[in-house]
């Protein structure tokens, strides 16, 4: 007999086990706050929910692919011009590449406008023989390393929610206003190019883009990107969640419950127990969800998640984020595919080729390898290729600022320059040259 389903409210994880939540101080504040943030109107609509949904679904069946990437952790400081500017044109340029390359339309999906709840693997942290709270985002607390700097402070939460509101805004507008034409040269910075191997590929993929762009207009006899309008979906790690509680919605049009915070919420590595909060929380909402999938998952737990999460079998609803390694991915993702498939569910693979990759280097500084994360991206490709199946997108950490975090690619960063340019306060990120040659390598391995 299947154990009946409890009933579920945007409240019910409340009866759950929470990892990773912070300790509040004043429970009254907090709920002074939860209570403001539910009057307040909603960043995204159910509409806009659906249609990403039905993208999903097109890219499970391979006509789309998806591109979801941004910062690991988005910080309140960076809510500016410049950082989501470039964070913007690099996106766009990406899936430009992608599109073309792949002769598919690309869902993009931003790790942004919400990303500012992380999990840690300790709740605290020592320097100099003073131990204190770890940091967990902006909407929890601050990095600087001093007691009243990590003391969780609800506040954070509006913070959280105004500077969602006014990243949304500026994307929102760019994208309306003309942005996405990118095919000005002057936008775009391939230098790096020069110093590849693979220069002359790279070369012949940009001439074909601009080809097939000009042949595009000819036919069309209008500007081209005006046929496809540029739409950004926004997505975040589903971690705190009074924050999410207070988000989700009833809509009158569309049945049932949404989070109205965030187009794709996703359950992270840590957070993804059976009859744990997460699991419970997300299980209500009509979102479409992402859940990573590491190298500690069974087959079992799995397909339990699986069932779990999304019981109709909806397209669209589910996409496993498979995070390895590229030492690993060989060995696990074969057999978790095929206990998926037997399912039957319709689920959507992405493959995050940089949470399986991070290490720190002597010095102690996190780094990933750009060989390393092109390295478990190839494999996705060949694996789903060969157990019949379809690699639906690529999920990285990515800004568009010339940072130094990634060691690797046609520059040749080494461990040295790290200290250069290291801004992120959580995992590495590749930079603006990096995230190109990384989407003509993708490009690159799709056709051949
Ligand atoms: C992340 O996406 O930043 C993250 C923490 O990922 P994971 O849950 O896969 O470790
Ligand atoms: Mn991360």
């Amino acid at each position: 007999m299947p154990t009946p389903v409890q009933s579920w409210t945007p409240s019910s994880w409340r009866e759950h086990d929470a990892r990773q939540q912070p300790t509040y101080e004043n429970e009254d504040e907090l709920q002074d706050v939860l209570g403001h943030l539910r009057t307040l109107p909603p960043l995204i609509t159910s509409w806009e929910v659906e249609n990403l949904k039905a993208e999903l679904a097109r890219a499970a069946n391979g006509e789309r692919f998806v591109l979801q990437g941004g910062d690991c952790a988005e910080s309140f400081a960076d809510c500016t011009a410049d950082v989501i500017t470039s964070r913007l044109k690099i996106m766009l340029q990406t899936s430009l590449i992608l599109t073309y390359g792949l002769n598919k339309r690309v869902v993009r999906v931003g790790r942004f406008a919400g990303q500012y709840a992380k999990p840690r693997s300790s709740d605290t942290e020592t320097q100099d023989g003073t131990t204190l709270p770890s940091y967990r985002g902006d909407i929890i607390n601050d990095p600087a390393f001093t007691k009243e700097a990590r003391r969780p402070d609800p506040q954070r939460l509006k913070r959280a929610y105004m500077k969602s509101g006014l990243t949304l805004n500026l994307v929102r507008s760019l994208v309306e206003g003309g942005f996405a034409d990118l095919r000005h040269p002057e936008y775009w910075d391939l230098d790096f190019m020069q110093h590849s191997p693979l220069a002359d590929e790279y070369h012949a993929i940009v001439e074909s883009i601009e080809d097939t762009l000009s042949f595009l207009d000819v036919v069309a006899g209008r500007r081209a990107d005006s046929m496809d309008r540029v739409t950004f979906y926004t997505s975040h790690e589903a971690l705190l969640l009074p924050y999410e509680e207070a988000l989700t919605r009833t809509v009158p049009h569309n049945q049932g419950a949404y989070n109205l915070g965030t187009h794709f919420p996703w359950i992270g590595k840590r957070t993804n127990q059976l009859d744990g909060a997460h699991v419970e929380y997300m299980r209500g909402i009509a979102n479409p969800l992402g859940l990573k999938v590491g190298p500690d998952m069974t087959r079992e737990k799995l397909v339990s998640l699986v069932r779990h999460l999304d019981p109709e079998k909806e397209p669209g609803r589910l996409t496993l984020i498979t995070r390895f390694g590229a030492d690993e991915i060989g060995e696990r993702l074969p057999p978790l595919l095929h206990a998926v498939q037997a399912t039957g569910h319709p689920v959507l693979w992405i493959c995050d080729p940089m949470h399986g990759n991070t290490e720190k280097t002597n010095g102690g500084i996190k780094t990933r390898r750009f060989a390393n994360i092109l390295g478990e991206l190839e494999q996705a490709f060949d694996i789903h290729k060969a157990e019949d199946s379809m690699l639906g997108g690529v999920h990285f950490e990515l800004t568009g600022e010339n940072v130094t975090e990634c060691i690797g690619g046609a520059r040749g960063l080494q461990e040295a320059d790290l200290e250069r340019a290291y801004k992120s306060h959580v995992d590495p990120r590749l930079n603006y040259e990096q995230t190109l040659e990384m989407a003509f390598s993708v490009v690159r391995k799709a056709r051949n």
